[in-house]
């Protein structure tokens, strides 16, 4: 690993204290004493969220004439949940510790209470993960809902509603991204897993022969997703699950794995769920949800290649892998190296006093800037002071507003990483950091 990226025990607590710090992620109900696994996104973090979906769906589904979005309900009816094998299988292995009481997903314990160390526990019972509630006024079997556990349900029920208004045949995908909803038995490393949290996930419907093939593509896209977005290599790895562990409906998965303060583990999921879900919901329903290829005048019922992601477990990856301390003139300083694509700010606009004619050619400055980049504007303290704000919260570029600016037109633009800076015509501030960002 590079030496900058070495395990560090400290960084979870790290990351955390900055997201709470500066405004990304809140305890949620934290004037109540806080709500156990519920977070809220604040100022800077709900930029960072967007952004991370926005380059997911950028790359799923806006680059690509193969897949298109839905946006579906998050409450369902136990029909759905039942066909889907949910209501059944969506379990995970509860046990209590028979010394301090306290409860555990079995799997994930390895024969100890985290708690009191003790090695005695209750027999293994399945604990179902899904929300339960009341759809309407009237209680009782009728007005049963459930919240999602998954996006992916959506796309399956809505399988004929697409073929029937966008004109597309297999291989072609439906991708969708929103909250979801686990009964977790121990949640736990902050938004790493939650109860409520947020999915991005995208079904892709191919010819069953073509399928082992199209998992493969989807491994590898997918991968390359991260690293694209400066996920570091040494800190991401493919995990195949071996055959005796899939899941009920799979037949191949293949986990994106990153390296967590507490070590390897899952980012995201892609497996091959073979025909299972179109086959239940068929049955089930009575409507069938086949594809019928005109060509080779056959009707099929298509596999399903699934790459599904957490947006809330990715954003927490992209900070942990974006934190770092260095030293700039002799003083450490915090710096969250992110993608431009993903920082809340991509640039600060920093006028050097608060005299009104600084103040007036700052704000020409931000007006430019303002549609194409996401920018903050910071006045108070020291031009220093103000440039490690902007570091610590992963700011690409800093633009300064001095003196001269008045008379040469120009600003300084300081580069985050390199701390370097360039004097830079107004005129040509926009084209200069679209250059510097990739974006002709
Ligand atoms: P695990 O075995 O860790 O409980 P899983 O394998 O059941 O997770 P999937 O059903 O494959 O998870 O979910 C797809 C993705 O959704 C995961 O890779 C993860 O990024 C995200 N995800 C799942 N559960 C949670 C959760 N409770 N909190 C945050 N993200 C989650």
């Amino acid at each position: 690993m590079d030496s900058d990226l070495s395990p560090d025990p400290e960084l979870l607590d790290k990351v955390i204290n900055l997201a709470k710090r500066r405004g990304f992620i809140f305890q949620s109900a934290e004037i109540y004493g806080g709500f156990r696994s519920t977070y809220d996104y604040g100022p800077l973090g709900v930029n960072m969220l967007r952004n991370v979906k926005a380059a997911w769906w950028r790359s799923m589904v806006q680059m690509r004439l193969d897949v298109v979005g839905i946006d579906a309900a998050i409450l369902g009816p136990p029909a759905v949940w039942a066909a889907s094998g949910h209501l059944e299988t969506f379990t995970d292995p509860l046990v209590d510790c028979r010394k301090c009481k306290e409860r555990w997903r079995e799997d994930k314990i390895d024969g100890v209470c985290p708690n009191c160390g003790s090695t005695e526990f209750t027999e293994a019972r399945a604990f179902n993960l899904m929300f339960k509630t009341q759809a309407g006024p009237v209680e009782g079997e009728g007005a049963t809902a459930y919240l999602r556990p998954e996006t992916a349900q959506g796309m399956f029920t809505n399988f004929n509603n697409v073929l029937a208004t966008i004109r597309k045949k297999p291989p072609f995908g439906i991708a969708q991204i929103g909250k979801s909803f686990r009964n977790e038995i121990t949640p736990q490393n902050f938004v790493f897993r939650t109860r409520e949290f947020e999915q991005m996930e995208m079904e892709y419907f191919v010819a069953p022969a073509e399928a082992e093939e199209w998992y493969r593509y989807w491994i590898d896209q997918r991968f390359n997703w991260y690293l694209d977005l400066g996920i570091p290599s040494d800190r991401l790895r493919l995990h195949e699950h071996a055959l005796a562990d899939l899941s009920h409906y799979s037949r191949g998965t293949t986990d994106v794995e990153f390296a967590y303060p507490w070590g390897w583990d899952e980012l995201e999921g892609i497996a091959n769920r073979g025909d299972y879900d179109l086959t239940q919901h068929s049955n089930a329903s009575g409507t069938k949800l086949e594809y019928f290829d005109q060509a080779a005048n056959e009707r099929y019922t298509p596999y399903v290649i699934e790459p599904a992601a957490g947006a809330t477990r990715a954003m927490m990856a992209f900070l942990l892998a974006a934190y770092h301390e260095d030293e700039v003139e002799g003083e450490t300083r915090t710096v969250l190296r992110l993608d431009w694509r993903l920082a809340p700010y991509q640039v600060a606009v920093l006028p050097l006093s608060k005299k009104p004619e600084l103040e007036g050619v700052s704000k020409e400055v931000l007006a430019i800037l303002q549609p194409h980049f996401a920018c903050d504007y910071d006045v108070t303290q020291s031009i220093g002071r103000r440039y490690r704000r902007q570091d610590e919260v992963g700011t690409p570029f800093c633009i300064t507003v001095d003196f001269d600016s008045l008379e040469d037109r120009a600003v300084t633009v300081r580069d985050r990483d390199t701390t370097a800076q360039v004097r830079v015509p107004i005129a040509e501030l926009l084209s200069s950091l679209r250059e510097r960002t990739n974006q002709e």
